[in-house]
């Protein structure tokens, strides 16, 4: 689909007009595959790290993902608005996971920008260290044989690309039922960290410690 209103946004005067006004949040925005909508990341200074990680999954793990439920997740991204505001936080006072936020119900940040674009802008929010501790299944087999340190960083990014899909997916269609959305990203979650940590998920590691060789 095509995307419409960006252009704009490149300019970066405009951008940074923006962000100045933003105290004491800092912005990154993430330019994955030109069909993907952008990433406009907005964190305070503690999340700077999660930010990174973040922008590592979205360039790096997501577009090498092999299994089917990331092939499909990657169609969805194509009908999204052409660019997303991800709200960080550590947690959030409903310890939720995260939200999308309807259309109307979006930050001064994300009207701002929708309005001075002329284009659609989305916005979900995700509480990073309610994601950390996040363990959705038991751990397999495959999971028990890596090293922790490996396995709590793969575990952290397949978990941060899990809700922020899933928050994706209910922008992209309002119309899609919580269990039908929360079954598809579940799936995900499972067959994702087995890919990342199995040897077929070599190139989707990118910029990760190298998972330890597996029986
Ligand atoms: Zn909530
Ligand atoms: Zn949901």
């Amino acid at each position: 689909m095509k995307k419409r209103g960006i252009g704009r946004l490149h300019s970066p005067g405009l951008l940074r007009r923006f962000l100045e006004r933003l105290r004491g949040r800092e912005q990154t925005l993430v330019r994955g595959p030109r069909e993907w909508p952008l990433l406009l990341l907005s964190y305070p200074p503690k999340g700077r790290a999660v930010a990174a990680e973040i922008g590592d999954a979205w360039l790096h793990t997501l577009p090498a993902l092999r299994s089917a439920v990331a092939v499909s997740y990657r169609e969805m991204l194509r009908g999204l608005p052409p660019m997303v505001v991800v709200i960080l936080r550590d947690r959030n006072v409903c310890s939720c996971l995260g939200h999308h936020h309807p259309s109307g119900t979006e930050s001064r940040l994300t009207r701002r920008l929708a309005a001075d674009s002329g284009g659609t802008v989305g916005e979900i929010d995700l509480a990073w260290e309610a994601i950390r501790q996040w363990q959705p299944n038991p751990l397999s087999a495959l999971a028990a044989a890596v090293a922790e340190p490996s396995f709590n960083r793969l575990q952290f990014r397949t978990a941060m690309l899990t809700v922020l899909l899933h928050e994706l997916e209910h922008l992209a269609h309002p119309d899609h039922r919580e269990a039908a959305v929360r079954g598809t990203s579940d799936g995900f979650y499972r067959e994702v960290l087995n890919e990342l940590l199995g040897e077929e998920g070599a190139s989707a590691r990118y910029g990760m410690q190298p998972a330890p060789s597996l029986p």
